[in-house]
């Protein structure tokens, strides 16, 4: 497969975050749409009619903000049976924000969204910020970026990264934004039909609820041992 780093990511750099979901099981012919930054009037709820018209189950990563302007758009969500997930309450980028100050904009989305399900803007995080949001959601990357917010490319191109691709398990992204609009309105029906034509069928994602906890107990042990071993060498 040829190499197109803003649409898929190889292997080895996808290893750099073990944690994180790049793509569900390849066991059956699925694939899983995404939809980031919504929900909006405007995108949102036509995305919702492709769906529904083509009976398909996606995954909506929401910004806190807009279900907060928008509750009867998250909600109608929820009721066409989608999975939903964290995108922050600002849309923030992790590598460019203090880790407390972004888990604090994360649980203020939480508060509206409820999920286990956390995808980060603009797709990176520190290694610490990764580390601490892998032990209380699912950090669901992707195996496709559509690129349909880039205002570069064509809506043909569009398309075709996600049909070039795509791939038994393949997470692929689409954004719900104004900035992305015309290039799905264009693309997204034609690779829903593109895909069932290849005999994909699409879900949305879903991981069971586990138990959430901040850091597993045998970390913070350890941490707290080293840290009086420190404080014993200082006094010595
Ligand atoms: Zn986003």
């Amino acid at each position: 497969m040829r190499l197109k780093l803003q649409v898929h990511l190889p292997h080895y750099i996808t290893k750099w975050f073990p944690l994180a979901i790049w793509r569900m099981p390849e066991t059956s012919k699925t694939v899983y749409l995404t939809f980031d930054d919504g929900p909006i009037p405007e995108v949102t709820t036509w995305v919702l009619d492709v769906l529904r018209k083509n009976k398909i189950k996606a995954t909506f990563f929401a910004v806190g903000e807009n279900v907060f302007r928008y509750p009867e758009i998250y909600d109608q969500i929820l009721e066409d049976g989608h999975a939903v997930g964290n995108h922050t309450y600002h849309h923030i980028q992790g590598l460019k924000t203090d880790s407390l100050a972004y888990y604090k904009d994360i649980f203020q989305a939480e508060k509206l969204i409820n999920s286990n399900l956390f995808r980060p803007p603009h797709g990176w995080l520190k290694r610490n910020q990764y580390r601490y949001l892998a032990n209380r959601y699912k950090i669901v990357m992707w195996d496709v970026i559509s690129c349909d917010y880039n205002q570069n490319i064509t809506k043909e191109e569009v398309l075709k990264n996600v049909l070039d691709y795509a791939r038994a398990g393949s997470i692929i992204t689409f954004h719900d934004s104004i900035k992305a609009a015309d290039h799905l309105y264009w693309a997204l029906p034609r690779a829903i039909k593109a895909l069932k034509a290849e005999g994909y069928s699409f879900d949305k994602i879903v991981f069971p609820q586990e138990r959430q906890m901040i850091y597993p107990p045998s970390t913070h042990f350890i941490r707290r041992f080293r840290n009086s071993l420190r404080q014993l060498s200082r006094w010595a």
